[in-house]
């Protein structure tokens, strides 16, 4: 059969009817670094990451509660201490720069969903994800230092505690733990599938985790691989992770799309702080188009098949788009 000219595309594109993938504010969480060394209602620019701030703990909870007043129901939440060691104590510090943070945003902003980011690497004087020694990130002696540190932000009032630094076994570790605290409804989003990628370099800075030593190859993974990234999902999953997330996003549209297609669970990407400052700083440049390319980046995420979308740009999006 001659299909053309029966069938016409045209016909309803010019209509502009269907709309097969339709982004909302309820999909996005916008990430915010604290810093215990600025005071008051400050915030300090990061240079790599222009309209981005290091916050104080006074000046996030006014952010988030713009953020709030603009649809974005969540945020995700980095701290950076005043002091590092080799333990990252202060990570689990009960009046540590993240929990205080936490308890200031609850009791400040209704409403608003709190998820931490649970890592040594902000905390830890030589800067990787675990303790180390002899030169090597350790795995499960750090597992045990995370489940501490997720207690100490469920009992600061986190709704979901997310583990980033990729150690094997972290989400049971972290499960137990917080069970057996009486923490059950507090949530894992776990980093599933982080790639150990060069796009994280402008977040470095915003975080201030540059690691004095090595790479994070031992427990990031190769950005050659794909099937790996089905294996970290599964065994989250089966792990007690609530929510699974890729990262980062744009660069690995064809990840979130393998795990949306193998598993029901809800799945987050991070659209990360390189892919934030490359569009950034074309569209300074002249070269593209911040909010077009943007909208045509968040939304290509979704329809890769994230339910949620980790993304500086949270406040930029506008509901009426
Ligand atoms: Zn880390």
């Amino acid at each position: 059969m001659k299909m053309f000219p029966a069938v016409r595309m045209r016909r309803l594109r010019k209509l502009k009817l269907i709309r097969e993938t339709r982004l909302s504010t309820d999909d996005l969480i916008l990430p915010l670094f604290i810093d215990e060394n600025v005071e008051g209602e400050n915030k300090k620019p990061i240079d790599s990451m222009p309209g981005q701030f290091r916050f104080s703990i006074e000046g996030a909870v006014k952010e988030v509660s713009e953020a709030h007043s603009l649809g974005i129901k969540s945020v995700l939440l980095f701290g950076i201490p005043a002091r590092k060691d080799e333990k990252g104590s202060e990570a689990f510090n009960n009046e540590g720069v993240i929990q205080r943070a936490v308890r200031m945003v609850k009791k400040e902003v209704e409403d608003v969903v709190i998820i931490t980011d649970l890592c040594l690497c902000e905390y830890i004087s030589h800067g990787h994800c675990g303790l180390v020694e002899n030169g090597e990130v350790l795995n499960d002696p750090t597992l045990e230092v995370l489940g501490k540190i997720a207690v100490s932000q469920a009992e600061a009032g986190s709704d979901i505690v997310a583990p980033s630094g990729m150690m094997d076994g972290m989400v049971k570790a972290i499960r137990e733990k917080l069970d057996d605290e009486g923490f059950t409804d507090t949530a894992i989003m776990s980093y599933a599938v982080k790639y150990n990628s060069a796009l994280y370099g402008p977040f470095r800075e915003a975080a201030d985790s540059g690691y004095k030593f090595g790479d994070r190859s031992s427990y990031q993974m190769a950005f050659s691989n794909a099937r790996e990234a089905l294996r970290e999902v599964e065994l989250d999953v089966k792990e007690g992770a609530d929510i699974v997330m890729v990262k980062p996003a744009i660069f690995y549209l064809d990840i979130i799309s393998k795990v949306r297609a193998k598993f029901d669970v809800p799945l987050a990407a991070y659209n990360v702080s390189g892919e934030y400052a490359m569009i950034t700083a074309a569209s300074e440049k002249g070269y593209l188009n911040r909010e077009e390319v943007m909208m045509e980046g968040l939304t290509a995420i979704k329809r890769a098949g994230a339910d949620l979308i980790i993304t500086y740009f949270a406040k930029e999006w506008h509901p009426s788009r």
